[in-house]
């Protein structure tokens, strides 16, 4: 592979340019800078990827589950082998710092491993049928060509999360990253292609017209499936718009999640651990959490805590060893933090700390955003309604249980939400009331290859990990059989 020449399209196992030649520039969150070009593909080379995947196919589905494993076995071992250089290229390309890039590089070759072990358990079953000359079988196949769109903020877990279980279900797959971070889906492909995997099981298109390469994939009979992680707005529109060609669909898309602190929880741990989550990744998670809502006895305790993490944290960009957090990613989530701030502090609420773009220190090029505390929220403020994807932690106070329930819920998104509290009964009857996807018990990481994340409502469709991650690359097919 060149980089020189933007040679970021994987297509039939082959690396090439656009056919115009025509690239992008990729940049440095932290200070604004080039740092490399990616192919800009349309959807001719969409098209092409599609097709090599068709071929692919009948070939690779046809390989038993233990071939499939060790395929991705080895390109497990290929990515931990190169972890420190894809979170070198991550923390450049994303802005997150080296430590929670090299973080995300375990969790994304976890996919891997994980996959690569329920290739070999995608059991069938059999059905006692009412007639006794009759066997009914239920078998479990592969989807076909599979698409996968993915967002730039976990750049490349979020590949592998997709390409792990479509590859050990025996489907092939092609892959169309964020414009903002091609280069590590180009790093992540190439770990693939240095594991020889068949040309066309996985290929790469890259591209800075996500409209374009969409169009193309939605219009294709030959993919059978998307698997989508990105906004809500973007999500359903594929969504809706793939059911012209009754394509399969799996959404991972935004959340606003509650983080729900008792009077009778550890609130010092609470507080550390809402500061620790909510900065994570410069508050661009969709499972961040965007409304904190803390009983009145414990509001004071809890501020303080929070407020004095949030100004412990140190801004820079990804690779300076001693930054605790990085930039946004762009102009736009800038923008939108500053909208939010304004919006809020006009209706009432109080800046704790923070509040404003940081431009000191050499981060005047890049996008940071001073980690923010605001108290005195009311739900007339956007930041109450919408998703913030930034570093400001909204404090909510509450008195009930039965009152922040219905707070938290009243939302149309449900992906992930936290309960801080002491008492038994109340985490069961709280975590069962929730209507989200994901519920964390003084727990601010529940999540794991192993376990199945998704959100309910608004925040998507089918779960990814777990032993349910393979389900959603794999039709279910009854044989009906009469004896002679
Ligand atoms: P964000 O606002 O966080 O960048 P998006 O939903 O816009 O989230 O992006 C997530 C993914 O969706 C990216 O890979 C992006 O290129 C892709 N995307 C955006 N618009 C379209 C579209 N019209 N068709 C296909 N993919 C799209």
């Amino acid at each position: 592979m060149d980089t020189s020449s933007a040679a970021t399209l994987y297509i039939d196992g082959h690396w090439s340019t656009a056919d115009s030649g025509a690239t992008f520039d990729v940049t440095d969150p932290s200070s604004g800078k080039v740092i490399g070009r990616a192919a800009d593909a349309g959807a001719a080379e969409t098209e092409r990827a599609i097709a090599a995947a068709a071929e692919a196919f009948p070939h690779w589905r046809a390989q038993n589950a233990y071939t499939r494993a060790t395929a991705l076995v080895r390109v497990h071992e290929l990515m931990l082998e190169r972890a420190e250089e894809l979170a070198q290229l991550m923390s450049l390309e994303q802005g997150k710092p080296l430590r929670a890039a090299r973080s995300e590089v375990l969790y994304g070759a976890d996919f891997l491993m994980w996959f690569a072990e329920e290739a070999k358990r995608v059991y069938g079953s059999t059905i006692p049928s009412p007639r006794s000359n009759q066997r009914l079988t239920i078998l479990r196949q592969p989807v076909g060509v599979v698409a996968g769109i993915t967002p730039w903020n976990y750049p490349v877990s979020m590949i592998t999360r997709k390409v792990a279980p479509a590859v050990a279900a025996g489907c092939t797959i092609l892959v169309k990253p964020a414009e903002q971070t091609p280069l590590c889906a180009q790093a992540v492909v190439e770990i693939f292609d240095e594991a020889e995997l068949p040309p066309g099981v996985v290929n790469l298109i890259t591209t800075s017209q996500p409209a374009e390469v969409g169009d193309a994939l939605l219009r294709s009979r030959a993919v059978r499936k998307l698997t989508f992680t990105g906004s809500t707005e973007v999500g359903k529109m594929l969504a809706g718009r793939a059911t012209a060609t009754m394509k399969r669909v799996s959404l991972e898309l935004g959340g606003h999640a509650p983080f729900i602190v008792f009077e009778d929880s550890d609130v010092e741990h609470a507080a550390k651990g809402a500061a620790l989550v909510k900065f994570l990744n410069t508050g661009q998670a969709c499972i961040s959490p965007n409304r904190i809502y803390v009983q009145r006895s414990v509001i004071d305790r809890f501020v303080d805590v929070l407020t004095d993490r949030a100004r412990r944290l140190r801004p820079g960009g990804g690779l300076d060893e001693s930054a605790t957090i990085g930039p946004l990613i762009d102009a736009s989530a800038l923008a939108k933090m500053e909208r939010q701030v304004a919006d809020a502090t006009q209706k009432g609420a109080r800046v704790m700390t923070g509040g404003e773009r940081l431009r000191g220190d050499g981060l005047a090029n890049g996008y940071f955003f001073a980690p923010t505390v605001l108290t005195e929220i009311s739900p007339a403020m956007s930041i109450y309604q919408e998703e913030t994807f930034g570093p400001i932690a909204p404090v909510i106070v509450f008195d009930t249980e039965d009152e922040v329930v219905a707070m938290a819920n009243d939302t149309d998104y449900g992906l992930a939400s936290y309960v801080y509290t002491n008492d038994l009964a109340r985490a069961v009857r709280v975590s069962e009331a929730l209507r989200f996807g994901i519920v964390g018990i003084n727990d601010i990481n529940p999540t794991a290859a192993a376990a199945p994340f998704g959100g309910t409502g608004e925040s998507g469709l089918g779960r990814e990990g777990g032993a349910q991650g393979i389900d959603e690359y794999l039709d279910v097919k009854l044989v009906g059989h009469v004896l002679a």
